[in-house]
């Protein structure tokens, strides 16, 4: 049976001609790769500039009425260079003069940053003999600025009914007053996965320049083993706490179909990658990854009877929620309870909200403590494998570290560990080695 594949390649694969011949190499290998999405070039070394940046610079420069010819100058330079060496016709100079025009028009940022993707989708879908579908048709945002799904996936179904390739610049769509709007900045990830749910794909390639996801934060282990296959949610759990190889939103177009991501790389295509599914066996491996953050304060309260006082955590929540603040965790004790929020977040209302809940909670003794560092271990079989905490909590103690808090999450995918700062890596490296398959 043929089999849908679409397939999404980032600004580094796609940062210049010879990387695109790469990628069309790739997509050619496999007729079932038809549906292509494609990032705006990005960086070709370390100092680079990505383009959206540049477009970004862009816009900037002309709104505030001062002379953009120089960036535009580096902007249409690198374009000319990819079409010329690609030897596709396209015309660059009409888009360039429309670019021009509309740039210092546009109140809001979203059509210059996203001409990155529309220029290289253009020049790649000719080079490829692609046909081009734009998402200024098909990709729709409603009132409240989210994807409008029912618009968008059946617009997309039936663009890229028809036999051959199809290629669709990622980044941006359409909001409801007919204006170019984009997603979150790597917001490509996002377009590939709608993408992948409007053509009912078998699998959502999304390739980058890395071989997978790292069961741990490669700057602290070294040689970090990849993860090959992580479940929507663990990978959730794990991207919140950081690392970020694919964009958060993504997964979300593709989890209820069930379709599932294959992170791979573009400079390495035999790696098979990272598969992102549903659901896993967790066999031998109950922890799938370790991923964490430092710089978290705890607000901790008690109170005598506070299990008795009804409505306390909502009181307390009230307070949080009147400050705009959002927290991580509230671990709880009989008259006790902890907030653990980010301390950058807490800074500018540290001094009021300790006032309120002292003055409206009455709250006995209410201390905070600062330099606090969660490190998240999650995976399926944690729940069904005995002995797992007691491996975390064995490996901390032999490593001389102190525990400062644990919560275990709903879901029982997660055991969250707080730890000092200083603590943080040393934490993070004794878990890897107590649970990384060797
Ligand atoms: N080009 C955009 C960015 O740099 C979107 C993307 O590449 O995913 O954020």
């Amino acid at each position: 049976m043929t089999r849908r594949i679409a397939c999404k390649f980032g600004g580094t694969s796609l940062a210049d001609a010879d990387n695109i011949r790469r990628v069309a190499a790739l997509v050619e290998a496999d007729p079932q790769r038809r549906f292509i999405v494609v990032s705006a070039p990005g960086k070709r070394h370390p100092k680079d500039k990505k383009i959206t940046d540049l477009l970004l610079l862009l816009h900037e420069t002309a709104r505030n009425g001062l002379d953009f010819t120089s960036v535009l100058a580096i902007i249409r330079a690198r374009f000319e260079e990819i079409r010329a060496a690609l030897k596709v016709s396209f015309d660059l100079e009409s888009e360039f003069a429309e670019i021009v025009q509309r740039v210092p028009l546009e109140e809001s940022r979203d059509y210059a940053a996203s001409r990155g993707e529309f220029l290289n989708g253009k020049l790649i879908a000719s080079f490829l003999g692609a046909h081009f579908v734009d998402p200024a048709e098909n990709i729709f945002f409603n009132e409240a600025g989210n994807l409008d799904e029912a618009r968008t996936y059946p617009a997309l179904a039936a663009s890229m009914s028809g036999a051959g390739r199809f290629l669709v610049p990622g980044f941006y769509g359409l909001d409801v007053a007919g204006r170019i709007k984009t997603f979150p900045r790597g917001g490509s990830d996002i377009t590939g996965a709608i993408v992948a749910r409007a053509v009912e794909a078998d699998v959502y390639e999304n390739w980058t320049d890395v071989g997978g996801l790292l069961m741990a934060d490669p700057s602290i282990i070294k040689d970090a083993m990849p993860m090959r296959e992580v479940t929507y949610l663990e990978l959730r759990e794990l991207s919140y706490m950081g690392a970020q190889v694919l964009h958060d939103e993504a997964v979300f177009p593709v989890r209820d179909p069930g379709i599932p991501i294959n992170i791979r790389n573009t400079f390495d295509p035999d790696n098979p990658g990272t598969r992102i599914v549903p659901s896993r066996d967790p066999g031998g491996q109950p922890v799938v990854g370790i991923a964490g953050r430092k710089d978290f304060s705890a607000i901790h309260m008690s109170k005598a009877m506070m299990n008795r006082e009804r409505g306390f955590g909502r009181r307390v929540l009230e307070i949080v929620e009147s400050y705009g603040l959002s927290f991580e965790h509230m671990p709880t004790g009989i008259d006790s309870l902890s907030l653990i929020i980010r301390t950058a977040d807490l800074k500018p209302h540290r001094r009021n909200l300790i006032k309120d809940i002292q003055g409206l909670l009455k709250v006995d003794i209410l201390n905070v403590f600062d330099n606090l560092a969660l490190i998240a271990v999650v995976g399926t079989g944690m729940a069904y494998h005995c002995g797992i905490a007691s491996r975390i909590f064995t490996t901390l103690s032999d490593a001389g570290i102190n525990i400062r808090l644990i919560d275990q999450g709903a879901s029982e995918l997660t055991i969250i560990i707080g730890v000092e700062n200083r603590d943080f890596e040393n934490g993070v490296r004794s878990i890897y080695k107590a649970f990384a398959p060797s």
